[in-house]
């Protein structure tokens, strides 16, 4: 795999050289509230991945402090995503554990005289707080002495108040110019069963007071987040400093974000197609959740190339989503085995071949790679090739496939001439009457005629039935915001298509992936049987024409 380099590695590095720190320990934080999407993977990959380069751990901890949204479904999903891209947390933590430990810091902040508790409505609070252009007014609570706040947060946590009544803030300047930094709320109150918890707290801490708690005792060294945390850090800082006095780790770097072009990364938009019933469920495979993306058939590989190969900046970035195509195909194509696939079938009859008779040839499993072995494909009077393939007549110089009156090369078989077509009344071709040539036959060294080009086909008597799961973009016009997401599935972004196989062997097990050749990489869907086999198309060739 590609050496991750970015601007954090060198921040670690120095940290290193400078003895600041012996190890480095990340952590990947993930709310358990959804499943991980592929912008997700970008804070997984660079958070494991860094920490590997230099002999470093990382943590998951799933930040369920926040107690209204959290679902245990969530955490199983997220732990078994972070197996499949080939990751191993070196523990799995939960922000909830620190719950004791953080109501204590909460105390020692309270009788340093750096909390207080505030009576105020939420929305007094955001009137006092001011704005970018006037600085915030105290608070006429500020003042309380250490006794009484002791006394009432307690009451707090004893469950006395009801939701919204007091909260914990810090006591730090109300008129500082981050407005993060005027007195924030650091804890308030919620009757809500929390999935671990239950229903032992009904104080909860804020985001802001909670995670440089967790990072700190968990020993986190670099604590990674995204761009939007960029003015939260002096809060963190200020945090750390005043629970566990000044020190440098952990200490906070923000990355931007990755965009995807065409691709909705929100989980609220996310979950919404899930509950509308607009998609299958969060392993749809046309979804960017990690889940579709590897019942799609894309491989951990390709997606920790893609996320390695669009860099880690500071600021937010949009990447083509083309990109993770191209990491698909380099993945696969040496190591996919290349079979014939016909996904909108045309009957092609070899009039001149004995009816009856199946011949089997040699065939590479991939030219490119030699050590995927060999198998033999049936060839007959009957077979099918793909509708787009044949044409009444050639339409241009440049059309390299079968029309009446032309030979082309059938792979790994025989030269074959289109003589004459069956047609349905509507005018429909149903079948394509064929001759063939026996001395062409494939590997022969037959070089005295060159073919209109070279087209795949599978024997009609053996082929195996198959549905082909064809997709574009689940999303159409995603820039335009006025029209509804459920005006905006793309419906064309599921076409199942019927065709037909080669028969290399019984049993396909899903999840197996493929390179139908002059078509596409598929992967065997989790639907798909011996009888029906369904495959996914995970993305085309680049180059879908005749090669
Ligand atoms: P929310 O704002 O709803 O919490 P989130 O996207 O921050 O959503 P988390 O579960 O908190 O979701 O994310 C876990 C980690 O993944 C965080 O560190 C977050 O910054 C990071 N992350 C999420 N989306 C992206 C993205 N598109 N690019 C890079 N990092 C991301
Ligand atoms: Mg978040």
């Amino acid at each position: 795999m590609e050496e991750i380099s970015n601007f954090i590695k060198t921040i670690m590095k120095s940290d290193l050289d400078s003895g600041k720190t012996e190890t480095i320990l990340t952590r990947f934080p993930p709310e358990p509230n959804a499943y991980l999407h592929i912008g997700h993977a970008r804070a997984l990959v660079t958070n494991f991945e860094l920490a590997k380069e230099f002999g470093g751990k990382t943590n998951l901890r799933f930040d369920d402090t926040n107690p209204a949204k959290e679902e245990a479904e969530f955490v199983d999903a997220i732990i078994n995503d972070i197996e499949w891209l080939g990751y191993h947390p070196a523990n799995i933590f939960f922000g909830s554990d620190y719950f004791g430990k953080t109501y204590d810091l909460a105390l020692k902040l309270i009788k340093a005289g750096l909390a207080y508790v505030d009576d105020l409505s939420q929305d007094d609070i955001k009137v006092y707080r001011g704005d970018l252009n006037n600085p915030g007014k105290n608070s006429p609570f500020r003042d309380r002495s250490v006794a009484e706040n002791l006394k009432l947060f307690d009451n707090m946590k004893n469950g006395k108040y009801p939701e919204g009544e007091k909260v914990l803030r810090a006591k730090i300047d109300m008129s500082h110019p981050n407005i993060n930094m005027r007195d924030p709320v650091l804890y308030r109150i919620l009757f809500i069963n929390h999935h671990r918890q239950g229903t032992k707290w009904c104080v909860y801490p804020m985001y802001d007071f909670a995670h440089p708690i967790q990072d700190a005792i968990e020993g986190i060294t670099h604590s990674l987040c995204s761009l939007e945390y960029d003015n939260h850090r002096i809060l963190y800082e200020w945090v750390i400093e005043q629970c566990f006095g000044k020190r440098d780790f952990p200490k906070q770097i923000e990355f931007g974000r990755l965009n995807i072009t065409n691709t909705i990364m929100s989980k609220r938009y996310l979950r919404q197609l899930v509950t509308e019933g607009k998609v299958e469920g969060y392993d749809d495979p046309r979804m960017p959740t990690l889940v579709g993306l590897r019942r799609r058939g894309y491989t951990p590989e390709a997606i920790k190339a893609f996320i390695l190969a669009s860099g880690l900046s500071r600021i937010n970035s949009t990447i083509e989503g083309n990109m993770l195509e191209h990491f698909l195909r380099e993945d696969l194509k040496l190591k996919a085995a290349r079979l014939m696939a016909v996904v909108s079938p045309l009957k092609v009859t070899i009039d001149n071949y004995p009816e009856g008779q199946v011949e089997y040839l040699d065939a590479a499993n991939n030219a490119e790679n030699e050590e995927l072995g060999k198998r033999q494909i049936a060839f007959s009077k009957h077979i099918y090739i793909n509708r787009d393939d044949f044409a009444l007549e050639k339409p241009d110089k440049h059309y390299k496939r079968l029309a009446l009156g032309l030979e082309v090369r059938l792979y790994n078989a025989y030269f074959i001439t289109a003589n004459s077509v069956s047609q349905e009344l509507e005018g429909n071709i149903t079948e394509v009457h064929c001759t063939y040539d026996p001395a062409t036959k494939s590997n022969s060294g037959f070089n005295e005629r060159k073919p209109n080009g070279t087209i795949h086909y599978v024997e009609a008597t053996t082929a195996r039935p198959a549905v082909f799961n064809l997709f574009e973009p689940l999303i159409t016009d995603i820039d335009d915001e006025t029209i509804s997401l459920a005006d905006r599935i793309n419906p064309n972004s599921w076409v199942k298509a019927e065709g037909f196989l080669e028969n290399p062997k019984p049993h396909f097990e899903e999840g197996e992936k493929y390179q139908f050749i002059r078509d596409g990489y598929y992967a065997v869907d989790k639907t798909s049987t011996d009888d029906k086999l369904v495959f996914n198309r995970i993305t085309s060739l680049k180059s879908s024409t005749n090669k």
